[in-house]
């Protein structure tokens, strides 16, 4: 069993999006030999050469698009619990929310790698508008595009060194 990463973060930052690009690859292998759903949640991925199983949290909250703050914070609780490492997903499009204020404040006293993850950085003009994300206090963030993959090569280099 190999390192397990966690991405958490409130819904339509682009959790499930980022999960699928980083699965698209074996995803499609299991598909194409077994039929086994695609939307799955839980998955095996690497990077350089490490493996790591990555949880999409978004799959254990229903009804995804109304999420109470219980369950957000029980779904950051269990990436505290089984996680080795943690992916903080926000959205530069909506900027910082109250709910990310939450999660970042359950975050901020984990003792485990916690990586701020700006999500939708789609061009340079939303990467300058990411340092909001600064008074979530957790320190330095990643710019990625889930939907065009940049920026994700920088992110997967430091996670793994954790790992
Ligand atoms: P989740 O609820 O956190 O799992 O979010 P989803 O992955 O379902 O994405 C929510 C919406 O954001 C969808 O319409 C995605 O197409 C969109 N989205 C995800 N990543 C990006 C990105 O990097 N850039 C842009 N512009 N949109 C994105
Ligand atoms: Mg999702």
């Amino acid at each position: 069993m190999g390192a397990i990463v966690a991405i958490v973060g409130r819904p339509n930052v682009g959790k499930s999006t980022f999960f699928n690009r980083m699965l698209q690859r074996r995803e499609a292998i299991v598909d194409a030999t077994s039929g086994v759903t695609r939307d799955r949640h839980y998955g095996k991925s690497d990077w350089n050469g490490k493996e790591f199983s990555l949880i999409d949290t978004g799959g254990y909250v229903v009804g995804s698009d109304d999420v109470f703050e219980e369950a957000i914070d029980q779904q950051v609780n269990l990436a505290i619990d089984e996680a080795d490492a943690i992916l903080f997903m926000v959205d530069v499009e909506t900027g910082v929310t109250g709910m990310d204020e939450d999660v970042a404040k359950l975050l901020r006293k984990v003792d485990k790698p916690v990586f701020l993850v700006v999500n939708k950085v789609d061009n340079a003009k939303r990467s300058e508008d990411a340092v909001e994300f600064y008074s979530l206090g957790l320190g330095e963030y990643y710019t990625i595009s889930s939907i065009n993959g940049s920026g994700t090569g920088e992110l997967l280099d430091a996670l793994v060194e954790v790992l």
